[in-house]
């Protein structure tokens, strides 16, 4: 039996009459077209809205909107491939009209709107509000790195710099010496003379001279300018480390609701460590959900004590577990936690039994830190050598308090700490796996920042559909 023919090609009226009978309706670009159609472009802040009233006619931003949401909902971001789908992929062909932009317009309507994706992603998040798609009761707040277009090489800090030019330094000396002694054996090729070795030897020590000038001055730069890295390519990139791996790239901050894992707010900036970003990120989180109080979970990265209170402050219940760490922790003692605080006494009482009073009152970064002593008693106790090497010293910052009532709250919930995980987990595996997502295309950072607006806002529209459908969210933009 002969396999399966399919058509002749130069059969007429092989495809239907309509471009529009190519697209079912239940794609998502029927959505993308509803969707960007019923947004206020002015008011969101695009460009050339407005059409000039003389010169050749230009695209209209609504339409190279509908590209870039077609293209990062389906792993097209650069703008040469987006300007190849507009000539062979029927979807896109049905999106634009058969509108062709050249991928340069594709390209500066993206540089030009960095701004105003940030507002859509904003519009798509109150459209998921009316649809209840938010439980706006708890959010999950963690941070990844997303590579920047900077390669690892291209960066340095002031520790890189330093060692870089003192290694020079020392290879400079010792080549110097052996061109000063003649002894150039090891540049020696066979049928060569010792002077063809020396010119080699000068040849290294002008190209190492080189490196160590341009390193020299890079270092220069960082001290007057205060900057603690430099990124050659991207400079606003910076090298940051996730899990055990650094790399140069961006902080990406996500607060994703827990009912369905949606987006409900992100941020990108350039800060190595993700300490001191919960305050923040739930504040604007609260803002996007319209409500006034929110809970937030995080990890151990964001445990700071000015933080965790800005979030009380704020009306955000946090929820973030201490890290195990301190200098007792690292030379294998007692922990704090086993210590336990008596607050009408304002005492510690330690492992033994003893009572640690407050003894000195000193500073950490603005806050008051109060160290709590009893020396007598760590003097005769059979438990020091698990303990500390002379006396223990236990360290208790004055608003401590916020931190006992976290504590407090998490040991009645437990499990929030695997909701954080199960919700803040998707959003970035899908973003970097299923998405294809992992590196930024553009530089500096209120580009990545557009860029990462789009990157969310098609995480949103994807999931949005898998729990409405299409006609679902065509409906509830055009009801
Ligand atoms: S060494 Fe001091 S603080 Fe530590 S358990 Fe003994 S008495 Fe308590």
């Amino acid at each position: 039996m002969a396999h399966l023919a399919g058509t002749d090609r130069s059969q007429l009226l092989l495809l239907p009459e309509a471009v529009d009978d190519y697209v079912g309706q239940d794609n998502p670009v029927r959505f993308i077209e509803a969707f960007v159609d019923g947004l206020d472009l002015g008011t969101a802040g695009f460009v050339r809205v407005q059409p000039k009233a003389t010169g050749r006619p230009g695209y209209d931003p609504a339409d190279l909107l509908k590209l870039y949401i077609y293209g990062y909902l389906n792993r097209v971001r650069s703008s040469r491939r987006l300007e190849a789908e507009t000539h062979r992929n029927i979807e896109v062909i049905w999106l634009l009209r058969h509108l062709k932009p050249d991928f340069k317009t594709v390209a500066d309507f993206r540089r030009d709107n960095r701004a105003a994706f940030k507002t859509v992603f904003r519009e798509f998040v109150v459209l998921c509000r009316q649809l209840d798609l938010f439980g706006r009761e708890l959010v999950a707040v963690d941070g990844t790195r997303i590579k920047a277009v900077n390669n690892k090489n291209r960066n340095f800090t002031h520790t890189s710099l330093t060692r870089f030019i003192q290694e020079a330094d020392e290879k400079l000396a010792g080549y110097m010496k052996r061109l000063d002694e003649g002894d150039a054996d090891d540049d020696h090729t066979p049928g060569g003379g010792s002077g063809r070795g020396n010119g080699k030897l000068a040849e290294k020590i002008a190209a190492i001279q080189g490196k160590r000038d341009r390193q020299k001055a890079l270092l220069g730069a960082m001290e007057r300018t205060g900057a603690e890295q430099i990124s050659l390519t991207d400079p606003d990139a910076r090298a940051m480390a996730r899990m055990t791996k650094v790399g140069v790239g961006y902080n990406i901050q996500l607060a994703v609701d827990v009912k369905h894992k949606l987006i409900a707010e992100q941020a990108v900036s350039n800060q190595v460590l993700d300490l001191g970003l919960l305050a923040e990120t739930a504040t604007a989180a609260m803002e996007a959900l319209g409500v006034d109080r929110i809970e937030a979970v995080a990890d151990r990265g964001y445990f700071k004590i000015e933080d965790i209170e800005a979030c009380e402050k704020a009306g955000i219940t946090a929820y973030v577990p201490k890290p195990i760490r301190g200098p007792a922790v690292r030379d294998g003692f007692f922990s704090k936690e086993v210590f336990r605080y008596e607050p009408d006494r304002d005492v510690f009482v330690c492992p033994a039994g003893a009572v640690l009073s407050p003894r000195h009152f000193g500073k950490s970064r603005d806050n008051v830190k109060v160290d709590y002593t009893n020396r007598a008693a760590c003097k005769a106790c059979e438990l020091k050598s698990r303990c500390t090497r002379t006396f223990r010293r236990v360290s208790r910052l004055e608003n401590e308090a916020v931190l006992d009532r976290m504590a407090a709250r998490l040991a009645l919930r437990p499990g929030v700490l695997d909701e954080r995980r199960n919700s803040v987990e998707h959003p970035f595996g899908t973003i970097k796996q299923w998405m294809g997502q992992g590196a930024f295309l553009m530089r500096r950072l209120e580009n990545v920042c557009g860029e990462f607006s789009l990157t969310a806002l098609a995480y949103n529209i994807r999931r949005a559909i898998t729990l409405v459908g299409v006609p679902g969210m065509i409906a509830a933009v055009r009801p």
